[in-house]
């Protein structure tokens, strides 16, 4: 069986997209850490970021743009947030699709727990 991020790229599992297109998905965490806690992830099933290659760099760099773009659709470009991703068990990586937490909506402090 897919995984479950998979299956919400291809609607297969409810969730609550707030974006999407060819290549990547965007929807709503469902254990909100901030006011705003959205997740993108490419349609690819890419583990996480060390198993990201040459051929992928596009598709990842396009992340990063579809999160700016909900920052703005969201209300927090000019207030900021925060984007995360994990890897492995020291980086506290849950799910084994690559996925970029979009975190805004209040002041996040650093260093990160
Ligand atoms: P990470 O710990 O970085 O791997 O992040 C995985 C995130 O996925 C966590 O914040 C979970 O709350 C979230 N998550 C797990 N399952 C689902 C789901 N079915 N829908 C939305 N978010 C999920
Ligand atoms: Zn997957």
């Amino acid at each position: 069986m897919a995984c479950v991020f998979c299956q919400i790229a291809a609607h297969e599992l409810d969730a609550r997209i707030v974006y999407e297109d060819e290549s990547a998905v965007a929807f709503y965490d469902i254990l909100q850490a901030a006011p705003v806690h959205i997740l993108v992830i490419p349609r690819q099933h890419i583990t996480g970021p060390l198993d990201v290659d040459g051929t992928q760099e596009q598709a990842i760099g396009h992340l990063i743009a579809v999160a700016a773009h909900i920052a703005r659709q969201e209300g927090i470009a000019e207030s900021g947030y925060r984007l995360v991703t994990n890897q492995g068990r020291d980086g506290g990586q849950s799910v084994f699709h690559l996925h970029v937490h979009i975190l805004g909506g209040r002041r996040m402090s650093w260093p990160p727990g």
